[in-house]
C-alpha cells in the first residue's frame, strides 16, 4: 500500500496535462520561473513521482488512534479454503447486502462454534450451513460466533452463509466507501489491516489464505466492478448488472477487494519478451484496467508502463505470479495506491506509486507478511521494488534512482524503533513510512550489496518461489532462512542489528595514517563507531566497510571487516596515498560525513602525516597461541607495552625504547592462559594509554 496526500494528487493529475507546469509547481523557486522542458522521451519528474514522500505526508495527516480491534476473534481451528462474496450495491445508498460463503477444514480440535470477523454495525439477518440447514449466531462488537448444528470433528469440513446487509462504518484507510467524484458514484474498498471485518465476515487475518475467491456484485447496469482474479461473466438482469470474478489463486482477506464506479475498461495484453519467455514459458496475459469514465480516453501514464514493469520484476523476481489470470488497476479516490491481488486499486499514475503497488503482486500478495509485525516484508519490498524500477530503466529516467534512493536513504534515517514491530494496534505507527517503507527498502539495498548483484536476485527469486512461502506467509526468519541458505552467509547479526532488535544506525569517525615501509606504504585507517544507547542500541554494527585508499596511481578499495567499537585496519599499498575515504558510495545506512584526518594530532613523525603513538593491530584476535601486537610510536623513548586479564593482573610486560617516531611490533604467546577476555595496553613516555581487547580461546 502507498498513500498519497490529496494535495499531491490533483497536482500529479494536472501534471499529465501540461509538463512545464508540472516542473515549476514542484521545482521550487530556481525552476518556478524557467520553462525547463524534460528531454524528449522524459517523464516530467511529477510523472515519475516520489511515492514514499508523498505517503509519509499522507501518513502524518492521517495520525490514526489505535485501532479497538487490533487482532482477529477468529477461529484458530479453521483452514480457510473458499470465499464468496455475492453482494448487491444500489449504489445510491452507502449500503450493501448479501451472502457471504465461508468454507475451511477444521484443523486441531473440534469446532462446536465458528468464530467469524464481523462488526456488528452491519446487521446479520441469517447464517446457514451450505445444505440450507440454518445456524444459531450471535454478534457481540466485531465477533460473529455461529453456533454449528453438531460440532465437526479435525479434518472435517465447515461451509456457512452470512446473509447480511448494512452500511460499513469508514475509518483506518477507509474499509468500504461510497461516494461522489464529478457528479458520478462510486464505491471502494481497502481493508488493511483490520478493515475487512467492517464490511464481510471471514477470518480478518493475513495468515490463513483462502485457496480461492469468487466475488460477485449486482450492480446499476451503468457502473462496472472491478476485483481480483477474472471476469468470468457479465449478466444483465432488469435494470441491473452482476460482474462475477473468480479467483484460483491463494489470497489473504485483506487483498479481497471490490470496486465499482462508471468505469471505462480499458485492456491490453503483457506479451512476456523472448529471454524471460525461454526461461519461464510464453506468456500472453491480460492486463485489464478500469479508469473513471471522465471523457477522455487516456490511459493514465503509469498504468500504461505495467506491461514493462511486470517484464522488469519477472526478470528480478521470478514469473508474475497471477500469470493464468491477469494485472489490472481500478480507479479509486483514496490517495495513493492498494495492491490488491490482481488488480490493484489506484488514485495516481506515478511510476514510482504503479511499480511499488506492482512489487507487492510478489512481495505482499504472493508472500504475505504472516503476521502484522512483519509488515516490512510488504512494504520495504514494495519500495525497493520502485527502486529498483527505476535503476533499470535509468535510460528512460536519468538520474531518478540516484535521487530516489538518496531521499529513500534520508528518510531511513528517521525511523524509530525496530523494523520488526512490537505493537501494531496503531495502524498510523505501523505504516510508518520512515521506518516500515524506507528502512525495509534499505534492509535489501544493503543486503544487495553485501551479497553481490546475482546472488541477491537468486535470493529473490528464491524467496518468491519458496515452497513453503510462495502463495503462503513469511516472517522475517522465513526470509532470513532464504538469504541463508541462497548466499552461504551467517546473516544472524545482520538481521539482529537492523530488522529483529536492533534501532538506529552506525555513526563512523575514522582517521587514516600512512608510512613507507619496505619500498610499500603501511596505512593504517582506524575506524570508531559513536553511537549512542538514545539513537541505538546497536553497540557495535557488525559490516563490512568499504575503504579506498586514493592513490596517485589509482584507487585501492579495500573491505574491514568492522566488528568492534574502536577497531584500526591496516593495508600494505605500492604507492603514496593522497588521502582515505570510508564508505564513499553509501552502502551503509549511516550517518553523514566519514572524513577521515589524520591520526594524530601533533608529531615529529617522518610520514606524509603525523603519527600518534597507537596499537595498529592484535593478530590473531581471538588468539589461542602466539599473536602479534603492531603498534605506532609518536616519539622517542620508553613506552610499556602490558597484557592484563579482566581482573586487572599483568600476564605479560615488555618495555619498548624506542629512538625514534614510526612502526614496530611485538609478539606474545596466550598458550597459557586461561581463556578469556583480555587487555593490552600501550603506554608512551608522555600520554595516555592505548588500550585494545584481546580474546583468549582454547
Ligand atoms: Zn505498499
Amino acid at each position: 500500500m502507498l498513500r498519497l496526500p490529496r494535495i499531491t494528487f490533483l497536482t500529479v493529475a494536472f501534471c499529465l496535462f501540461s509538463a512545464a507546469e508540472c516542473l515549476g509547481g514542484f521545482a521550487g523557486p530556481a525552476a518556478a520561473g524557467d520553462a525547463a522542458e524534460p528531454a524528449p522521451g522524459v517523464p516530467p519528474s511529477l510523472v515519475i513521482g516520489d511515492g514514499a514522500r508523498d505517503c509519509s505526508a499522507a501518513k502524518t495527516a492521517l495520525a490514526l488512534a489505535p485501532h479497538p480491534e487490533a487482532l482477529s476473534s477468529a477461529s484458530t481451528n479453521i483452514d480457510i479454503q473458499y470465499y464468496h462474496l455475492d453482494l448487491t450495491l444500489p449504489m445510491v445508498t452507502s449500503t450493501l447486502s448479501g451472502t457471504v460463503r465461508i468454507q475451511g477444514t477444521v484443523v486441531g480440535s473440534t469446532m462446536a462454534t465458528l468464530v467469524l470477523d464481523l462488526q456488528n454495525t452491519m446487521t446479520v439477518t441469517a447464517v446457514k450451513l451450505a445444505n440450507g440447514t440454518p445456524c444459531t449466531f450471535t454478534h457481540p462488537g466485531a465477533v460473529l460466533n455461529v453456533t454449528l448444528p453438531s460440532p465437526v470433528a479435525p479434518g472435517g469440513n465447515v461451509a456457512v452463509d452470512v446473509t447480511y446487509n448494512g452500511a460499513p462504518q469508514t475509518g483506518g484507510f477507509g474499509y468500504f466507501v461510497f461516494g461522489l467524484r464529478a457528479g458520478k458514484r462510486f464505491a471502494w474498498s481497502l481493508s488493511e489491516p483490520y478493515g475487512a471485518r467492517e464490511w464481510w465476515p471471514c477470518k480478518d487475518h493475513p495468515s490463513d489464505k483462502a485457496d480461492s475467491v469468487r466475488v460477485t456484485v449486482t450492480v446499476p447496469s451503468i457502473y462496472r466492478v472491478g476485483s481480483q482474479g477474472l471476469l468470468v461473466s457479465e449478466t444483465t438482469n432488469g435494470a441491473d448488472k452482476t460482474y462475477d470474478w473468480v479467483s484460483h489463486y491463494p489470497i489473504s482477506n485483506y487483498l479481497v477487494s471490490i470496486a465499482a464506479s462508471e468505469y471505462t475498461r480499458r485492456q491490453g495484453t503483457y506479451n512476456r519478451p523472448g529471454p524471460l519467455a525461454a526461461l519461464y514459458g510464453a506468456l500472453a496475459m491480460p492486463l485489464d484496467h478500469l479508469v473513471y469514465t471522465d471523457g477522455s480516453d487516456a490511459l493514465p501514464f503509469g498504468w500504461g508502463e505495467s506491461g514493462d514493469m511486470i517484464s522488469v520484476y519477472e526478470d528480478w523476481f521470478g514469473p508474475y505470479p497471477f500469470a493464468n489470470e491477469k494485472y489490472g488497476h481500478s480507479e479509486c479516490t483514496f490517495g495513493g495506491g492498494m495492491e490488491h491481488q490482481t488488480m490493484t486499486s489506484l488514485n495516481g499514475s506515478s511510476i514510482s506509486l504503479v511499480s511499488h503497488e506492482l512489487g507487492h503482486q510478489w512481495f505482499g500478495d504472493e508472500v504475505t507478511t504472516k503476521t502484522w509485525p512483519h509488515i516490512w516484508l510488504n512494504e520495504g519490498f514494495a519500495t525497493y521494488s520502485a527502486l529498483l524500477y527505476f535503476q533499470q530503466r535509468e535510460g528512460s529516467y536519468p538520474g531518478t534512482y540516484e535521487t530516489q534512493l538518496a531521499s529513500t536513504y534520508a528518510d531511513a534515517r528517521n525511523a524509530i524503533g525496530t523494523l520488526v514491530l512490537a505493537d501494531t494496534s496503531n495502524v498510523s505507527d505501523m505504516f510508518g513510512q520512515s521506518r516500515i517503507y524506507s528502512k525495509g527498502s534499505m534492509i535489501l539495498y544493503m543486503l544487495r550489496w553485501i551479497v553481490g548483484d546475482t546472488v541477491f536476485r537468486n535470493i529473490l527469486h528464491a524467496y518468491a518461489a519458496d515452497p513453503a512461502l510462495q502463495y503462503n506467509c513469511a516472517t522475517t526468519s522465513d526470509f532470513k532462512r532464504v538469504c541463508e541458505t541462497v548466499s552461504g552467509l551467517d546473516l544472524d547479526t545482520y538481521f539482529s542489528q537492523w530488522v529483529e532488535n536492533g534501532t538506529g544506525y552506525p555513526i563512523y569517525t575514522a582517521c587514516a595514517l600512512w608510512l613507507p615501509e619496505n619500498g610499500h606504504y603501511r596505512v593504517q585507517v582506524t575506524l570508531h563507531q559513536t553511537q549512542v544507547f538514545t539513537t541505538s542500541n546497536v553497540n557495535v554494527f557488525v559490516m563490512p566497510v568499504p575503504i579506498v585508499i586514493h592513490t596517485a596511481s589509482g584507487d585501492i578499495n579495500e573491505l574491514a571487516q568492522n566488528s568492534e567499537r574502536d577497531q584500526t585496519f591496516t593495508y600494505f599499498v605500492p604507492n603514496q596515498p593522497t588521502s582515505v575515504a570510508i564508505d564513499p558510495d553509501k552502502h551503509i545506512l549511516r550517518a553523514d560525513a566519514i572524513d577521515p584526518g589524520a591520526c594524530a594530532p601533533v608529531s615529529t613523525g617522518t610520514g606524509p602525516l603525523p603519527i600518534r603513538t597507537d596499537i595498529v593491530s592484535v593478530f590473531p584476535n581471538p588468539a589461542s597461541g602466539q599473536f602479534s601486537v603492531h603498534y605506532t610510536a609518536g616519539e622517542e623513548g620508553a613506552m610499556e607495552l602490558g597484557v592484563y586479564d579482566v581482573a586487572g593482573r599483568r600476564v605479560f610486560a615488555k618495555t619498548l625504547s624506542r629512538t625514534a617516531p614510526g612502526v614496530g611490533a611485538e609478539f606474545f604467546n596466550a598458550s597459557k592462559l586461561p581463556a578469556g577476555v583480555y587487555f593490552i595496553r600501550l603506554r608512551a613516555p608522555h600520554g595516555e594509554a592505548i588500550t585494545r581487547k584481546l580474546v583468549v580461546i582454547r
